[in-house]
């Protein structure tokens, strides 16, 4: 399993890249991103494939089979926030990725007036969200017991923001997440 170290240092690798790309994002308000594989014996992280647009990060490809999964980056524009969301948490998972990072790409004016009125969205959630709102960026270290797809479909069968919720309100080594590196506004 990689150290926390060396997952921070190959994260840092890539963020000011990945800041410049989450500026371009605010301004087309297009989602973002890519895909980052481990080099040969886990030397160092290289960027992979590019996404945009809508759900198009969710979808990225794979790594090579030369290479390995490490992780993902994209952004979240209007409304915009550095909250995973359940399908990047399933992609996250599906993808066998060590860590992830989202960028806010939202406009603050534009944001705060939907967010309060969406009326899907509970009340704990927009707190969430608005809290995320403080972080330009988040980087997120999945939890890597290989059994944890099956402790948190039993733990949380419907609501996958349930486990949103519990690994920002109550941090942990034993939740789906935790944020490994921010960077604040
Ligand atoms: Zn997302």
């Amino acid at each position: 399993m990689t150290s926390d170290a060396v997952l921070k240092r190959e994260l840092k690798r890539h963020s000011k890249g990945f800041l410049s790309v989450c500026e371009v994002s605010r301004k087309t308000q297009k989602e973002q991103g890519y895909n980052i594989c481990w080099t040969k014996g886990k030397k160092k992280t290289v960027l992979s494939h590019e996404c945009s647009g809508k759900h198009g990060c969710i979808l990225l490809p794979e790594c090579k089979k030369s290479s390995l999964q490490f992780g993902t980056m994209h952004t979240h524009p209007n409304p915009g926030n550095s909250l995973p969301s359940p399908g990047d948490i399933m992609s996250a998972w599906d993808r066998d990725e060590e860590a992830f990072c989202v960028c806010d790409a939202g406009n603050r004016k534009t944001e705060i007036k939907d967010l309060k009125s969406d009326p899907y969205l509970s009340t704990e959630l927009k707190e969430l969200i608005i809290q995320s709102q403080k972080d330009k960026m988040r980087c997120y270290k999945l939890n890597q017991n290989p059994n944890i797809k099956t402790i948190f479909q039993i733990e949380y069968p419907k609501d996958q923001l349930e486990m949103i919720l519990d690994a920002e309100k109550h941090p942990g080594k034993d939740k789906i997440y935790q944020v490994i590196y921010r960077v604040k506004k």
